[in-house]
């Protein structure tokens, strides 16, 4: 039927590239829980909601319905029918995303969605609190880190392919480090890694380093 892998670490460690890559392989369903509150917080800004609404968002949360399909190379998302893959990954979406996060009722809401979709058998979903909370018992659980630095390349590199260089590498370097001390630092599921995680640091291994090291735990 399956395992349940669980993928998390800080912003940028290279969980979704990795993720999308064991899924293919497996066979098994990928879910990128980043994207559903992206999503909402892309849905916030649309209708003109302030992210510190805290009961706004809440009610904003509970009436969208995000969903997932397939397409190349990236998962296409939707919120209401409407194509919100590209429009996600801006940095003001990034900059908001953490408040988004930090919301219990709007956490609930996520992990409930998540858990259903980890129920069609083989999953691997990739975000903060998947091996801590969402899939506490997932059979292979990873937490993934890299420096500061060399995720800020990362990102840096990837938006200069995707044509969407807005802002320098030092730039990315200081909003990846600002949210990565917002997600540990909120009071629900903040980033840790789970007890019964494997620690991976990726700052110097390859993509298929990552991938054979992961691999090698689904096949034990
Ligand atoms: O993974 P990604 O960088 O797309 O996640 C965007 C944001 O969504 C994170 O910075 C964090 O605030 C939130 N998030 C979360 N829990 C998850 C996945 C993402 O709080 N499981």
């Amino acid at each position: 039927k399956g395992l349940q892998v669980a993928i998390d670490g800080p912003a940028s460690s290279g969980k979704s590239t990795v993720a999308k890559i064991i899924a293919k392989r497996f066979g098994y369903v990928y879910c990128d829980t980043g994207a559903m509150y992206r999503s909402v917080t892309w849905a916030a800004l649309e209708n003109g909601i302030n992210v510190n609404d805290t009961k706004q968002v809440i009610d904003l949360a509970r009436r969208i319905k995000i969903t997932f399909e397939p397409g190349q190379p990236d998962q296409r998302v939707f919120v209401d029918g409407h194509e919100v893959t590209k429009e996600i990954r801006t940095e003001k979406i990034a900059a908001n995303v953490s408040a988004v996060a930090a919301i219990p009722e709007v956490r609930a809401q996520m992990v409930e969605q998540q858990r259903q979709i980890a129920q069609t058998g083989g999953i691997v979903m990739d975000g903060r609190d998947i091996g801590t909370t969402v899939l506490p018992n997932a059979q292979v659980k990873v937490f993934l880190v890299a420096s500061a630095h060399e995720r800020a390349r990362r990102r840096y590199e990837e938006n200069l392919q995707k044509g969407l260089a807005t802002q320098s590498l030092d730039e990315l370097e200081a909003a990846i480090k600002l949210r990565d001390q917002k997600d540990s630092t909120r009071k629900v599921s903040p980033l840790t890694q789970a007890k019964d995680a494997i620690l991976i640091d990726t700052t110097s291994l390859t993509i298929d380093q990552v991938v054979d090291e992961i691999s090698a735990l689904i096949k034990k």
